[in-house]
């Protein structure tokens, strides 16, 4: 189904399978001369079929698909780039350099899912979760579309101007949902396409999956930087576009100041992995218990719960020691 949201400008709803998200929103932005998709969309024929129909009621071509815009290097956002570079050969694929860089590692250092392991491993996950990480994390499974990214990925960089037709849109690098996730603002319709950093209901999984990482704090300072933009219409990559701009942002900082002052509560009485905490907290999921939770979950969870704890630790608000392999944190005094 396509929407004509603004001149040139197209909602396309692309339905991902099997996925609690329902739907990836795609953006079409038409000129005479250039053609740009924002995200694409599962690997599923019936997701590129939605895709393809979008397009022609738009009356684009899949090969008149210039440039495809990616807002961060997840498998709902990537996966359909085969099928579309298959159409469009010529088409250069946008991301930031970050997000090249570390979807680079993800497919080519065969140590790097090791690494997670350990480190989630070190936080109390079973191997259960640590084992099948290549299932889980959002960015695992899309080799191919990570070989068409390598033969024609443009880095784009924070602050730089995509011209197309009539707009003219900033990249913004917002880091936080994923490290090198983008945004991309256009001033003067004051529209911004808000990748996954910002969604009118759903909160966005901010996660730490390896040590050197700093998730949360990233996220927050993500939303401080664009807090400031002059914003009429977010058109978010999940649910409907939505224009209650610097409300929704005071809504997730409050949301996550709410889970910091949780964790650290569970905390004041006893020293625990993350992994056990993470079984504690209340997430707003439709499982009865956290025994009932499936590994994914789990593991989103936990990844969750160690970003809100690095940013604890920061403040000092708690610490760490390891015992016997397992790293335990402790509200501190005060
Ligand atoms: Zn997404």
């Amino acid at each position: 189904m396509v929407n004509q949201i603004f001149p040139n400008i197209f909602e396309i709803k692309i339905p991902l399978p099997h996925s609690p998200l329902g739907h990836l929103n795609s953006y079409l932005i038409r000129s005479k001369g250039r053609n740009l998709l924002i995200d694409t969309g599962l690997n599923f024929s019936q997701s590129y079929k939605s895709l393809v129909k979008g397009l022609s009621e738009a009356e684009v071509k899949p090969e008149q698909l210039h440039e495809i815009l990616l807002t961060h290097f997840h498998v709902d956002h990537v996966g359909l780039i085969p099928r579309i570079k298959a159409a469009s050969k010529e088409a250069r694929l946008l991301i930031h350099s970050t997000e090249f860089t570390l979807s680079k590692i993800i497919v080519e250092d065969e140590y790097y899912l090791r690494g997670i392991a350990d480190f989630l491993g070190s936080n109390g996950a079973p191997s259960s979760i640590a084992t099948k990480l290549h299932r889980f994390h959002p960015a695992f499974f899309t080799p191919q579309a990570y070989v068409e990214l390598a033969g024609s990925a443009t880095p784009v960089a924070d602050g730089q101007e995509i011209s197309i037709g009539d707009y003219s849109f900033q990249v913004l690098w917002t880091p936080g949902h994923s490290p090198g996730h983008i945004c991309l603002y256009e001033p003067t319709m004051k529209i911004l396409f808000s990748g996954d950093h910002l969604l009118p209901s759903i909160t966005s999984h901010v996660s730490q999956y390896i040590e050197d990482m700093d998730p949360l704090n990233d996220y927050l300072a993500s939303l401080t930087k664009i807090e400031k933009l002059d914003v009429d219409e977010v058109l978010p990559a999940h649910e409907n576009k939505f224009s209650h701009y610097r409300e929704r942002i005071t809504q997730l900082r409050e949301h996550h100041k709410h889970r910091l002052i949780e964790i650290k509560n569970h905390l004041k009485t006893e020293s625990l992995t993350a992994y056990s905490l993470a079984s504690r907290i209340p997430w707003d999921v439709n499982y009865g218990s956290w025994e009932e939770f499936p590994p994914f979950q789990k593991y989103l969870a936990l990844g969750e719960t160690l970003a809100h704890l690095k940013v604890l630790e920061q403040r000092c608000s708690v610490k760490r020691a390891k015992t016997k392999g397992l790293t335990l944190f402790t509200c501190t005094p005060g």
